[in-house]
């Protein structure tokens, strides 16, 4: 492998992946070397796990540093609930300073190019960082032309908050200036994005925050571009018991298609209806952060292909891709899928580089959603290798009609798993 260009390489590999074989190629431990080096792009859920469970299960075997540029990480889960009225900020917002105690490594710098044939990547300041494995974890990029009108300027006026931070600020700050009457759009992405109940459970954050103030008026027209979406029954339900007459969903069979966004009037355009809103919270279509994409390892899709047995990605065999970058065949993009897809690399690196057990892999999710207080919903699964993708294994999801019980341990849960996450990645 080391005599081919990083173009070649790629070129080879995606050949080989049409004719259905994986990559198997990477590059063995270098021997007499101190220590192998583990790289983690990306901080997040995904990163940040693989970073803490390879340095702590090899008790520094394993030399781990973690890139990322962000000194505070603010989670987009539990983002909603912020916007409404259920956690403040500083609550879902976490720093380094533990993963650090713990000898790892962090770099708060953007990476900004990844070259395979080297094994090296390259930050955002110059320097270079040399590894024998690395796991590329930047989470999503938008897709900003997805809709018609629709920019990264715009998103100052009709904010996305699918990135967490500033944007998740300007849309509880616009959401608390509606008056009673006023209109709110919001634009649901494609398949895949992050995230597949979130749009819901913002809606209804947005309701809950309205009914609290008294309104009786405001709309909130859900104009998706999918003819159904995750927990739909559920969600329509609690909308309805909650929220009555307040939320409007259309599908493309109603809206017709969304023809433009108009920041400068506030106004979207689709083949039924102009509405003139004075909140549109716009989710476009997403992709691999730009960095997975830059390094050759998305395919058309925009998401990166890996091998389900492992996390690797299936472009280079010294290459992890887990979290909402990766394509993750039956399991949702989430935070949770991505801790549990991170758990896997890990124990792959470590049996990798040195010489540590290995399990065969076990993924699972459980997506939360708040409809109302107390009134949380829930679905999940365990998923396992299958099929040539992590297949799913096993379903639940909530029911209709649920007793209030049940719903408010849903919750509870929820919390709970909020707070284990958070330690699992931040320490
Ligand atoms: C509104 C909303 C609600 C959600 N609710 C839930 C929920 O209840 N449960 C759940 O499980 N999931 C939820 N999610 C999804 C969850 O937030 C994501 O799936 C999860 O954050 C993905 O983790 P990740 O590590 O792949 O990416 P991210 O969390 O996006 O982390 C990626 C990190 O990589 C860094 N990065 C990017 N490029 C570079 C680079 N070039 N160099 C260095 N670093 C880089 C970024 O700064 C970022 O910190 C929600 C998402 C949204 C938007």
């Amino acid at each position: 492998m080391i005599d081919f260009t990083r173009r070649r390489f790629v070129a080879l590999a995606g050949s080989a992946l049409g004719a259905g074989a994986t990559a198997p190629l990477f590059a063995p431990r270098a021997i007499g070397q101190a220590r192998p080096k583990l790289v983690v792009i990306g901080g997040g859920p995904g990163g940040g796990t693989v970073a803490r469970y390879v340095n702590r299960d090899s008790a520094g075997a394993v030399d781990v540093t973690l890139i990322e540029p962000q000194k505070n990480f603010t989670t987009c889960f539990f983002s909603n609930l912020y916007v409404g009225g259920f956690r403040t900020l500083p609550s879902i917002t976490h720093g380094y300073d533990k993963v650090r105690k713990e000898s790892i490594k962090v770099v708060h710098e953007a990476a900004a190019a990844i070259d395979r044939d080297k094994r090296e990547v390259r930050l955002a300041g110059g320097g270079r960082l040399a590894y024998d494995r690395l796991v590329v974890a930047p989470g999503i990029d938008l897709k900003w032309e997805s809709v018609p009108g629709y920019s990264e300027a715009a998103a100052d006026v009709m904010p996305h908050a699918w990135k967490p931070g500033p944007q998740t600020e300007l849309l509880a700050r616009k959401l608390n200036a509606v008056n009673d009457g006023d209109t709110i759009v919001m634009i649901c992405p494609p398949n895949p994005y992050r995230c597949p109940p979130g749009p819901y459970e913002r809606v209804s954050m947005f309701a809950h925050v309205l009914k609290s103030k008294g309104h009786r008026k405001t709309q909130i027209v859900v104009l998706d571009v999918k003819p159904s979406f995750s927990k739909q029954g559920l969600f329509m339900e609690g909308w309805e018991r909650h929220y009555p007459g307040m939320v409007q969903w259309q599908d493309p069979k109603v809206h017709g298609g969304i023809k433009h966004v108009d920041p400068s009037s506030g106004e979207v355009k689709t083949d039924l209806a102009t509405h003139k809103a004075a909140l549109v919270n716009v989710i476009p279509a997403q992709m691999a952060g730009r960095i997975a994409r830059d390094a050759g390892l998305a395919d058309p899709s925009g998401f990166c292909p890996i091998e389900p047995e492992t996390m690797k990605s299936k472009m280079d065999g010294n290459v992890f891709v887990v979290g909402d970058a990766c394509i993750p065949g039956d399991m949702p993009k989430s935070a949770f899928s991505a801790n549990s897809q991170a758990k896997v690399a890990a124990m792959t690196i470590r049996g990798e580089l040195t010489d540590a057990r290995r399990f065969p892999a076990r993924y699972s999710n459980t997506c939360w959603s708040l409809i109302a207080p107390d009134d949380d919903v829930k679905v999940g699964g365990t998923y396992e290798p299958g099929d040539g993708k992590i297949k799913q294994a096993t379903t639940f999801v909530s029911q209709k009609g649920e007793a209030a019980e049940i719903r408010k341990q849903n919750y509870r849960e929820s919390v709970d798993w909020y707070a284990a996450i958070t330690a699992d990645v931040f320490g």
